[in-house]
């Protein structure tokens, strides 16, 4: 195809088009960005959360590479006037492994945008000791899954590897307790894995996570990973269903440890319930790793980070259990500085936890500023 272009003079777009996903995954992006200037169509890469330039396509260009884009996302290219949204299942060349591309359009006064979503590819994905948490962390992760029953919350902001890690946990299980069927509920379902039941919900149609949850309890599941939890009836079911003997595993955004246990009984669950549920909460950021190659000397030349220093993501988390101490704060309904003095005993913060990566040499000062640098801020509410 790209050569009949070729043949009557013109610029071989579909290549243009595929040539920039697969250098877009190959740097490791998840995000392709295609946005409409005055002067062209702007190419951005979003890798490792920081968005970057890539490539400016000469605006000649632009109509035919966004029309291409949407055939590939299987969208109507006859209506540039409306928001559009596909998806795509897209191998990088011959032998690659094929990742799922979401592909949406919307239109802008400069003509349309394009944002290209890769979702996870099965070697992006990390075990739980690759995540960059200390040895006590993962053991505590590990006894907290390996438990019959009981509810484990990944707590942090968008964008803090919350699904990662969650995904590293059900791997745990998957590899190491067979026997237990695993059902996910998603929102979108960010990666397939092998083995186990994956479900697309829609928060705001027929398949909610309120009512999902209740027709899969008589699917006889023992672990349910539910992809978040952000209203009162979700958080009830939960309970629900880790106080009748299932294993719970699911996010919400929060601060940190003592504003998550804040958060869920804001969402009508009773104290007693809680403690006798919440097992675990692992509060995470990701940081930036300094790039191998340049060891974060930001060379332009450097291929493998694209000039920015850093290369790859690692997490900083405090992780803690729900002991004795930390219940008998709960029945109490204490505020969060209370539960946030109680349950520092039990292991390192977040800051102490980036200032030790630094001391590491795994990534440098500025960049846990910039990822932890709220933190007071976040820390004072509630
Ligand atoms: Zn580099």
């Amino acid at each position: 195809m790209g050569r009949r272009g070729a043949e009557r003079g013109q610029p071989d777009v579909s290549g243009l088009a595929e040539g920039l996903l697969r250098r877009g995954l190959a740097a490791g992006a998840t995000d392709l960005h295609f946005e409409p200037t005055d002067t062209g169509l702007l190419v951005r890469v979003r890798v490792d959360g920081q968005l970057l330039d890539f490539e400016t396509v000469p605006a000649e260009l632009a109509p035919n590479l966004v029309a291409r884009l949407k055939v590939l996302g299987a969208l109507l290219t006859y209506r540039m006037d409306i928001p559009q949204e596909g998806s795509v299942r897209f191998a990088a060349g011959p032998g690659a492994e094929a990742v799922d591309l979401r592909i949406a359009a919307f239109p802008t006064i400069r003509g349309e945008r394009v944002v290209v979503r890769v979702f996870g590819r099965e070697q992006d994905l990390k075990g739980l000791e690759a995540l960059g948490l200390t040895a006590a962390q993962v053991r505590m992760l590990r006894q907290a899954v390996a438990q019959p029953a009981g509810l484990i919350v990944v707590t942090g902001p968008a964008g803090a590897g919350k699904t990662t890690t969650l995904y590293a946990l059900i791997r745990e299980l998957r590899d190491h307790h067979p026997g237990r069927c695993v059902i996910t509920l998603e929102d979108p379902v960010e990666q397939r894995l092998d083995g186990v039941t994956q479900i697309q919900v829609n928060p705001y149609g027929e398949l909610s996570y309120g009512r999902c949850l209740r027709s899969l309890l008589r699917q006889d599941p023992q672990v349910l990973l539910l992809g978040e939890v952000r209203d009162g009836e979700t958080a009830a079911l939960a309970v629900e269903a880790a106080l009748t003997g299932h294993l719970i595993l699911t996010t919400l955004h929060s601060g940190g440890p003592a504003e998550t246990i804040v958060r869920w009984l804001e969402m009508g669950v009773a104290p007693y319930q809680l403690v006798s549920t919440l097992t675990l909460v692992c509060a995470q950021r990701l940081v930036r790793r300094l790039c191998s190659e340049c060891r974060g000397r930001k060379q332009s030349s450097c291929g493998r980070c694209l000039g920015t220093g850093y290369h790859g993501r690692v997490a900083v988390a405090q992780v803690v259990r729900l002991d004795e101490s930390v219940r008998e704060e709960v029945l109490r309904r204490a505020p969060a500085a209370r539960l946030r003095e109680v349950l520092k005993v039990q292991g390192p913060g977040l800051a102490q936890q980036g200032a030790r990566l630094v001391s590491e040499g795994v990534t440098d000062a500025p960049e846990v500023a910039r990822v932890l640098g709220t933190e007071p801020a976040i820390e004072s509410t509630g």
